[in-house]
């Protein structure tokens, strides 16, 4: 199978003072174009390891990309590393330097004779032009055939580079005619070691489409990955293993490929003709953010109060002093009437509550921090209630209790509209 490494030079992504984006950039367009990648490295600015890094990539695959190290300083030694590895000398590339001279001019800066270096690619190299930038790209040849294609470092120069001149070139020589095709279910409310246990023998047994869990924001979403010709022939043969997927994770799926857990909580309201309100305490307003992050959620979402106080929950939602006093504020009592409360003073069906204890502070050995409780109040079939019990610092805790609390919220109106 024909394969590419992706080679990213900078000392700074050593020093873990970027990110490398790059990278990630370029592994998904060759994804999508369904050419493999076998390996990625991050090299420093050092003219042997970066040719020791090239000699390596071609040991194992057919061609290698990289970005970074292009420009006119004495630390951006890509094409000298290149060179090393491919046992190649450079030359002039004529239209580059006038290109360059013209970018000088107009800047009204005098060109230095290291910005004249840019200019000088390997041998026998198909120069890329850089619209974006002063440094031109270019495709190297080993003696075997192989290629090493080199972009800058600077994703707005990189990026048009990649998809227009390199990813056609990479295509043209290893594709294989066929692109990844993707379909993501994601699923709240359950974990991924459940959702390992109801399809791990779907896992292990799907080559084509292959299936992958990714954990994220406290939930996961399941993505099933075709390589085809073309989009109907992949949706083919997604679609039974989707059909599948939905089956075993029923109750579970909130959506597919776009979608967030709001977005589909807008749409079962508005099917139900509902309205909603929210009562916070520890989530400190995360769930209303969510609710109201969603295009016309005016149209589902009533309001919502933070009520982070005893006095505010008394106050605004018309909790019980007693309860406070009696039950606490972290309690089964107070999430229920914060719901109630809020449910009638908005004038909404349902209402969702939220109390906890988000820590570092504040907990004790009855009452520990990552307790908390989620009522959830619907005028039409009465009041839900969730123990939480939560590990992770004051922000996971806030922001599981949300992911929480929006999955029972999303479940309630999907299985019992
Ligand atoms: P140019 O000559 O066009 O400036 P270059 O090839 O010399 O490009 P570098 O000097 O290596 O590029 O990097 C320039 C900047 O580009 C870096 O400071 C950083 O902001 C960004 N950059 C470089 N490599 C990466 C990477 N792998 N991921 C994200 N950003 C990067």
């Amino acid at each position: 199978m024909p394969s590419v490494e992706i080679i990213a030079v900078g000392t700074e992504l050593l020093l873990g003072q970027l990110v490398d984006t790059n990278t990630a950039y370029i592994a998904q367009r060759l994804a999508e174009a369904g050419i493999d990648v076998y390996g990625s490295a991050a090299i420093g600015d050092n003219r042997g390891r970066i040719a020791q890094a090239v000699r390596g990539a071609l040991s194992r695959a057919d061609g290698a990309i990289m970005t970074g190290g292009l420009g006119p300083t004495v630390d951006d030694l890509t094409r000298d590393g290149v060179c090393a590895a491919l046992e190649l000398d450079t030359e002039l590339y004529a239209p580059a330097l006038e290109q360059m001279e013209k970018t000088f001019t107009a800047l009204g800066r005098p060109m230095r004779a290291n910005n004249r270096k840019q200019a000088e690619l390997p041998c026998g190299s198909t120069p890329l032009d850089n619209p974006n930038g002063t440094a031109p790209g270019f495709i190297a040849f080993a003696r075997d055939g192989k290629f090493v294609a080199c972009m800058p470092g600077v994703p707005r120069e990189m990026k048009p580079m990649m998809t227009e001149k390199v990813l056609p070139f990479v295509r043209e020589r290893l594709g294989s005619g066929n692109g990844i095709y993707t379909r993501v279910l994601h699923t709240i409310a359950i974990g991924e070691s459940e959702i390992d246990h109801r399809i791990a023998d779907l896992f292990r047994s799907c080559e084509n489409p292959k299936i992958a869990v990714l954990a994220h924001d406290f939930r996961a979403d399941v993505k099933i990955m075709a390589k085809a010709p073309s989009r109907e022939r992949a949706e083919a043969m997604i679609a039974p293993l989707q059909a599948e997927l939905e089956r075993r994770l029923e109750g579970y799926v909130f959506g597919c490929d776009r979608g967030t857990p709001a977005s589909a909580i807008h749409h079962l309201l508005q099917e139900r003709k509902s309205m909603l309100a929210v009562a916070e305490s520890f989530t400190g307003g995360r769930i209303a953010a969510a609710l109201t992050s969603v295009a016309g959620s005016s149209e589902s979402f009533a309001g919502g109060v933070v009520a982070y106080a005893n006095s505010a929950k008394i106050a605004l939602l018309g909790v019980a002093s007693a309860t406070l006093e009696r039950a606490g504020a972290v309690s089964e009592e107070a999430a229920r009437e914060m719901a109630a409360g809020a449910r009638t003073r908005f004038g909404a069906e349902l209402a969702l509550a939220t109390t906890g204890i988000a820590g570092p502070g504040g907990g004790s050995q009855e009452k520990p921090v990552g307790l908390g409780w989620l009522a959830l109040d619907d005028a039409r079939s009465g009041v839900l209630v969730r123990r939480l019990s939560l590990a992770g610092d004051r922000e996971t805790i806030a922001s599981r209790a949300t992911t929480i609390a929006l999955g029972m919220l999303w479940q309630h109106l999907a299985l019992s509209p």
